[in-house]
C-alpha cells in the first residue's frame, strides 16, 4: 500500500517528526507550526508505514473535545477510524484503566467521581465530624490543599510531618478525607491520576501488560504536564515503549495548577536517545499577528527560544480599540461582528477571548439584544454560575418564602447548621400536608417537631429570609443596592472568601458583577407587566440562562477564558480587557514567575488569531462591584508598534466628558435636551435635521431622538439602508 499520501501536506521538518523511526522524539515548536497536525499524521504512519495497530497506540490530547477531533482527523486521513486506539485526557484514560482493574486498583466495582463541588461537600461533612472550625480551615482551602498533594504524588501519609498546628491540621483531615473515600468508593479527579500510578507501580503483571501493549504513546501540550501526569507516563512507556511529545513552552499556562515546564527539559534525561525536533513555519496566522505574539514573548526570560516565520503575507494590522468604558468596548466587538458576518463569515469563526470569566456578562448582554447565538465554553454563563444562582434565589425565597427550588438551594448556603437530616424532614412534612417546605419548616419550629438545636438553625434562616423581604421593601433602595444587601445578610461573600484559588476568587468577583448588573438594570425599557424592578430582573436572568444559549450545532460566536483557547484557531479573535490589573491579572504581581505565566496566557491569545485580530481595552470599567481606570495592558506596549493600528472613532459622538457614572448620564441628559430644541449638541454636533454618515449604514438624515441618560438614541432616515434608530452614546455618526 503506498502510504506516502501522508506526508504530502507536511512541510520537511514536519515530515521528518512524521516519518520517524520507532523512536523517542519530542516536537518542540510554537503555536500554529503544525504540532497537532503532526502528531495526527504520525499515527496514521505508524498505522500504516510500520503497520503498527490502533490498539498498540495510546495519545494524550488536552480535552475531550480535542480527543474527539483527532479521531475524526486521523479517519478523515486514512478512510478508517483508528479502532481500539486509546485517545483520551489524561484523566479519562486513568479512568478507564480504573473501570477495567477496579479490583487490582483496590476499589469498589461501582467507584464514583466526585466533581469539585462534590468534593467540596465531603469535605465539609469531614470537618463537621471532626468538629474543625471552618473559619480556621476553609474547606476549599482543604480541597486545594488535598488535590495539590495527590499532582505530586503525596499521600497524606506522604506529607511530612510539621510543627506548625495549620499543616498538621491539614494532613490530619487528608488522613480523614482518604478514610471516607474509600469507605463510600468515592474519587476525586486528582485520585484518578494518582491511583493509575499507583495501579501500575503495585500490579507488575497489569504494567508489563500494558507496556508491551502500547509501542507507541503520543502526547499532546506536553509543557502543561503536571508531576503525578509525568510519573505515569514514565511508567507506561517504559522500556520497550517510545513516546513522541509536542509542546510549547511559551504556551504553559498552567503552573497554578501544577503543571512542571521542567517536564520538558527532563525528556531528554528519562527517555533515552531523544530526538527532538523544532518546527518554525507557522501556517495559522498572518505576519503581522505572528510578529506581535513573536515580540511579546521575547519580552520573557528562561525561554527555550524559538522563532516563527510565515509564508502567508503581512496580513492586516492588528487593531487596537480603547472603549471608553466596558459597555462601549462590547458594543463596539459586536459591530465588528455583525460587519463579518454580513459580510459572509460564519459566526463560529469568530472568538471572543477574556481574562476572566466575569467579563462575559457585558459582551453577553449585547449579544442577546442583538440577537446574535453565542456560546461559551469552559465555564459557565453568567447567570447560570453557582453562586449567582444561589445570589438570586435569596432574592426570590425573598419574594415568595414558598419558591420551594430556592428554599432547597440556599437553605444551607453558606452552611448555617440545617443538615440533610433536617432538610429531609422539611421536606417529607411538605409532601404529607402538600404545603410549601417554607410552611412545612414553619410549622416544625412552632411545633418543636425536631431537636432545639436545628429548629434554631431553621429559625434563623427564616428571619434571615424575613428580613431580606424587609430590604425588598425599602423605597430607598436601588436595585444594586438591595442586590449588595441581599449578598451581605446571606455572608455569601466571606462565604466565598474562604475558597482558596481561583475559584473563590472569581465567586467573589461574580457576585460583585451581580450587583454591577442589577444596578445598570434598566427598568424602564423593559415591560410594564412586572410588578416590580427586582421582578423583571430575576425574570430576565432566567431567560438569559436558559434560552439564549445557542446548542451545539448552531452557528454561534464562541466566547471562552483565554485558558480554555489552548490548542484553537479561528479567523477572527477578539481578545477584550487588555488592560492592567485585568490582564495581567492584580494577583501576578504578588507571585515570582506568574507574570511571565499571564504573558504566556497573551501569546496563547494572539496566536488563535488566522486573519484578524482585535484588541480591546476600556478606560473605565465596572467589574467586581466598583468602578476601575486602568491604563492599557503592558503587553500592548510589547508589541512591535508597527503590528498595531489604533481603531479611531471617526467623530466621536457623545462622549461623556468625565467617566463618572452620575456625570455621565446628565452629560448625556443634557444633549439630548439640546437636540430637543434643536441646538448643536456641545462636544458632537449632532442635531435634528443634520446629516450624517454612519460606517455601515452611509448617509441620512436625522429626523427624531427617543430617551434619556445611557439609552438616549437617535432617528436617521439613511439613504439605502432605511430608518435605524442609533444609541446616540455609540453610534458613531459623523455629521455632514
Ligand atoms: P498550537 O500550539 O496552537 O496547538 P499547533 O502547533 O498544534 O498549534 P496545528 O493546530 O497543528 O498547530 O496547526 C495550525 C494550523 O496550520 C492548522 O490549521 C493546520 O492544519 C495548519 N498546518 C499545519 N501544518 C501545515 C502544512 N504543512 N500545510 C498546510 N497547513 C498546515
Ligand atoms: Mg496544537
Amino acid at each position: 500500500m503506498d502510504v506516502s499520501f501522508i506526508l504530502d501536506a507536511l512541510n520537511d521538518k514536519q515530515r521528518e517528526a512524521v516519518a520517524a523511526p520507532l523512536q523517542n522524539s519530542l516536537v518542540l515548536a510554537g503555536a500554529g507550526s503544525g504540532k497537532t497536525r503532526v502528531l495526527v499524521h504520525r499515527i496514521a504512519w505508524l498505522m500504516h508505514a510500520y503497520e503498527i495497530s490502533p490498539y498498540s497506540l495510546m495519545a494524550v490530547t488536552f480535552t475531550n473535545k480535542a480527543a474527539r477531533e483527532m479521531q475524526g482527523r486521523i479517519e478523515q486521513l486514512v478512510g478508517v477510524p483508528p479502532q481500539g486506539m486509546w485517545v483520551g485526557t489524561f484523566h479519562g484514560i486513568a479512568h478507564r484503566l480504573l473501570r477495567a482493574h477496579w479490583r487490582d486498583a483496590g476499589l469498589k466495582e461501582n467507584f464514583q467521581i466526585m466533581d469539585s463541588d462534590d468534593q467540596q461537600r465531603l469535605v465539609k461533612r469531614i470537618m463537621r465530624e471532626m468538629n474543625i472550625d471552618e473559619t480556621r480551615w476553609p474547606p476549599k482551602q482543604v480541597c486545594w490543599f488535598i488535590n495539590a498533594q495527590k499532582d505530586e504524588g503525596r499521600r497524606a501519609a506522604h506529607v511530612p510531618d510539621s510543627h506548625d498546628p495549620f499543616s498538621r491540621g491539614m494532613r490530619e483531615m487528608y488522613y480523614h478525607y482518604e478514610e471516607a473515600c474509600e469507605k463510600n468508593g468515592l474519587l476525586d479527579f486528582g485520585e484518578l491520576l494518582l491511583r493509575a500510578h499507583e495501579l501500575m507501580l503495585t500490579t507488575p503483571a497489569l504494567l508489563k501488560h500494558y507496556q508491551q501493549r502500547f509501542v507507541h504513546v503520543l502526547v499532546d501540550e506536553f509543557q502543561d504536564t503536571n508531576t503525578i501526569q509525568y510519573a505515569w507516563l514514565r511508567l507506561m512507556v517504559g522500556e520497550t515503549g517510545t513516546i513522541t511529545a509536542v509542546g510549547d513552552d511559551d504556551q504553559s499556562i498552567y503552573g497554578w495548577r501544577g503543571a512542571k515546564i521542567e517536564n520538558i527539559q527532563n525528556l531528554s534525561k528519562h527517555f533515552k536517545d531523544l530526538h527532538t525536533i523544532r518546527l518554525e513555519q507557522n501556517y495559522r496566522s498572518t505576519g503581522h499577528i505572528l510578529k506581535a505574539a513573536n515580540g511579546l514573548i521575547s519580552n520573557n526570560d528562561d525561554r527555550l527560544g524559538k522563532e516563527l516565520w510565515t509564508d502567508s503575507g503581512e496580513g492586516e494590522p492588528i487593531s487596537v480599540y480603547a472603549g471608553f468604558n466596558e459597555q462601549d468596548e462590547a458594543r463596539f466587538i459586536i459591530e465588528i461582528i455583525k460587519k463579518w458576518r454580513d459580510d459572509g463569515t460564519a459566526l463560529k469563526d469568530m472568538a471572543i477571548l477574556y481574562r476572566s470569566n466575569a467579563q462575559s456578562r457585558v459582551i453577553e448582554e449585547v449579544l442577546v439584544r442583538e440577537q446574535i447565538a453565542y456560546r461559551i465554553y469552559g465555564g459557565h454563563r453568567f447567570y447560570d454560575r453557582l453562586e449567582i444562582k444561589n445570589a438570586l434565589a435569596y432574592a426570590r425565597l425573598a419574594i415568595d418564602p414558598n419558591d420551594d427550588g430556592a428554599m432547597e438551594r440556599v437553605i444551607n448556603v453558606p452552611t448555617r447548621g440545617i443538615g440533610e437530616r433536617s432538610i429531609g424532614t422539611i421536606r417529607e412534612m411538605a409532601r404529607d400536608q402538600g404545603c410549601s417546605m417554607w410552611q412545612a419548616a414553619d410549622q416544625i419550629v412552632t411545633h418543636g417537631l425536631l431537636p432545639a438545636r436545628a429548629a434554631n438553625a431553621i429559625k434563623g434562616f427564616m428571619q434571615l429570609i424575613q428580613g431580606m423581604a424587609g430590604t425588598l421593601q425599602n423605597p430607598d433602595l436601588g436595585l444594586g443596592d438591595i442586590f449588595d444587601q441581599i449578598i451581605a445578610e446571606a455572608g455569601l461573600i466571606p462565604y466565598h472568601e474562604k475558597e482558596k484559588g481561583e475559584k473563590g476568587e472569581a465567586r467573589v468577583e461574580n457576585l460583585k458583577e451581580l450587583v454591577n448588573a442589577a444596578s445598570g438594570f434598566n427598568w424602564l425599557e423593559t415591560d410594564e407587566e412586572f410588578s416590580s424592578p427586582m421582578m423583571a430582573f430575576l425574570d430576565q436572568a432566567v431567560l438569559d440562562a436558559g434560552e439564549a444559549q445557542a446548542d451545539e450545532y448552531q452557528d454561534s460566536v464562541q466566547l471562552m477564558t483565554l485558558h480554555s483557547a489552548k490548542g484553537l484557531e479561528f479567523p477572527l479573535v477578539f481578545l477584550a480587557g487588555v488592560e492592567e490589573n485585568l490582564f495581567p491579572s492584580r494577583m501576578s504581581f504578588e507571585e515570582p514567575g506568574r507574570l511571565e505565566e499571564e504573558r504566556r496566557l497573551c501569546y496563547v491569545g494572539i496566536t488563535r488569531a488566522m486573519q484578524k485580530l482585535y484588541i480591546t481595552y476600556a478606560e473605565s470599567r465596572r467589574l467586581y462591584g466598583s468602578e476601575s481606570f486602568n491604563s492599557p495592558s503592558r503587553f500592548i506596549r510589547e508589541i512591535p508598534q508597527e503590528c498595531l493600528e489604533e481603531v479611531r472613532l471617526r467623530s466621536q459622538v457623545a462622549r461623556p466628558v468625565s467617566m463618572q457614572r452620575p456625570d455621565y448620564s446628565a452629560t448625556l441628559q443634557r444633549q439630548n435636551q439640546n437636540i430637543l430644541q434643536g441646538h448643536t449638541v456641545p462636544d458632537t454636533n449632532v442635531s435634528m435635521g443634520d446629516r450624517v454618515k454612519h460606517p455601515i449604514f452611509g448617509e441620512g438624515l436625522v429626523v427624531n431622538y427617543e430617551g434619556q441618560g445611557p439609552q438616549a438614541r437617535v432617528q436617521v432616515n439613511f439613504d439605502d439602508a432605511g430608518t435605524k434608530w442609533l444609541v446616540l452614546s455609540f453610534a458613531k455618526l459623523e455629521v455632514l
